[in-house]
């Protein structure tokens, strides 16, 4: 910013003189002018910040110059110089405009006080007015990119009101700014997240709103920020069904396939069945292992039924205070005909100490039979079935062990339908991960040539 400029207004040109010598002192840029007319000339030239009027001037009192230089440069402060000390003149001096009037002769010193508060004065309306002249452009470069953002952008008030309703959300909803300033509009984002919008006509947008409390303006006190999620959410819904149809039809072509061989050799053996009869052959002794057969494949088309049901329809959890040591030797004494049957040698090394845990003990108990029947089915050849608990940090440890075969790392055990018996389900293993899993637990599996071990994890209750 350049100088101050103070412009000296007096048909004296001595005093004029004068005065522009002591004004020297302020630093400021000072210009005399003999006259009113001269004055606005010289106002009309450059911004004047205080004017110091001879109230006498040759063409007209002082008092009268002053609307006509404010007119020009509506900040200037005119300080009225007079004779005349009556305190009508100095009130007529004031109403008319003037920042101050000062009495002839002028003493230096108030010269220059009077004339540095008019400057100071001067210097604060310009920086008020700088001030909100850069607030209206900050505040219209605001609204424009309030406006111009590809957005739905609301405030509200700390009442909850709407005070801003962007051409976006206009052009979305089809409601105007017009009737919606000021309606409550806390409903209309709630904590954020996706929710429905309302339209004139049409369904309901889903938009994603991001809330942004405000504390600094007085007035707003939430920014909300939406983006319009309709397709995205459909196109979501979409591509979800179509995954769950595929996973619905892999797996109903898997139970179509794993049930075309019961049947098929149930079909078989009913048609050796009727030669017979038509034979006339009526020896039950040769009848009866073929109807042992049929019977077999029926059950075994159950097995995997049931099996089926329980992997894609899981009743939900009834969880209980369930003792583990107890469930254990349950489903060995179950186990132990089979395993005699293999030779396999059964153990249990259970930890009675350890609390009972929360868990449904129907869908456990399916849990451990499922494994403990792999691991005798995986030993054929007879070997050794150990079942252990142990509580480890917050958590209950059951294993699974067994002295079978095992398999390699990378074999899709727990995949549905991958089974390498020939009247396997492939279901075991893919409903115990399931259960498992439903009670907060996990399940981890190693396997080598002679030793298999399945360790279920789950939560200790407290
Ligand atoms: P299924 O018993 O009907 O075959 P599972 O899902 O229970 O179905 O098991 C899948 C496959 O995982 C089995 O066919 C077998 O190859 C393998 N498997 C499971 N447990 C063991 C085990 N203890 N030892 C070796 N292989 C196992
Ligand atoms: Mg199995």
């Amino acid at each position: 910013m350049g100088r101050s400029t103070v412009l000296v207004v007096d048909d004296d040109a001595a005093l004029a003189e004068n005065i522009a010598e002591i004004l020297a002192t302020l630093e400021v840029e000072v210009t005399v002018a003999p006259g009113g007319r001269q004055a606005l000339a010289a106002a009309a030239r450059g911004p004047i910040d205080v004017a110091l009027v001879d109230v006498r001037l040759p063409d007209g009192p002082g008092t009268a110059l002053i609307p006509g230089l404010k007119e020009i440069s509506p900040l200037t402060e005119v300080v009225l110089i007079t004779g005349d000390a009556t305190v009508e003149s100095a009130i007529a001096a004031v109403r008319g405009g003037a920042y101050a009037y000062l009495l002839k002769p002028v003493s230096p010193q108030d010269l220059l006080d009077t004339t540095r508060r008019a400057l100071a004065q001067v210097t604060l309306a310009r920086d008020r007015e700088r001030l909100i002249a850069e607030l209206a452009r900050s505040e219209s470069t605001h609204r424009e990119v309030v406006e111009a953002v590809p957005a739905l952008v609301l405030a509200l008030d700390r009442q909850g009101r709407i005070r801003l309703w962007n051409r976006r959300l206009e052009e979305a909803t089809g409601f105007g700014r017009g009737e919606m300033l000021g309606k409550p509009g806390e409903e209309l984002i709630g904590h954020g997240g996706v929710r429905p919008l309302a339209r004139r006509s049409g369904p309901d947008l889903l938009v994603r709103w991001e809330r942004a409390e405000v504390t600094s303006v007085v007035d707003v006190c939430t920014y909300a920020v939406g983006l319009d999620v309709t397709a995205e959410q459909e196109m979501l819904r979409r591509t979800l069904r179509a995954e769950r149809l595929a996973a619905v039809g892999t797996l109903a072509a898997g139970l179509a396939h794993e049930v075309r061989n019961p049947l098929n050799s149930a079909l078989l053996q009913l048609q050796v069945l009727g030669r017979r009869i038509d034979r006339g052959d009526r020896d039950h002794a040769s009848l009866k292992p073929v109807l042992g057969l049929i019977e077999d494949e029926i059950r075994r088309l159950e097995v995997l039924v049931n099996d089926f049901l329980s992997f894609v329809h899981p009743r939900p959890l009834e969880l209980q205070p369930t003792a583990l040591a107890e469930l254990c030797r349950d489903v060995l004494t179950f186990v132990a005909p089979e395993a005699g049957m293999a030779g396999v040698e059964v153990e249990a090394e259970l930890a009675e100490t350890i609390a009972p845990v929360q868990a449904d003990p129907q869908r456990l108990r399916q849990v451990l039979q499922n494994l403990v029947r792999n691991a005798v089915e995986a030993m054929s050849g007879g070997g050794r079935l150990t079942l252990r608990t142990r509580s480890v940090e917050g958590q209950v440890e059951i294993d699974v062990e067994d002295t079978g075969p095992g398999f390699p790392d990378e074999t899709p055990i727990f995949d549905a339908f991958f089974t390498t018996k020939p009247k396997g389900t492939g279901l075991g293993l893919t409903i115990v991960h399931r259960i498992v899993s439903d009670h907060g637990g996990t399940l981890r599996v190693r396997s080598r040539p002679g030793q298999t071990c399945f360790t279920i994890s789950l939560p200790a209750s407290r």
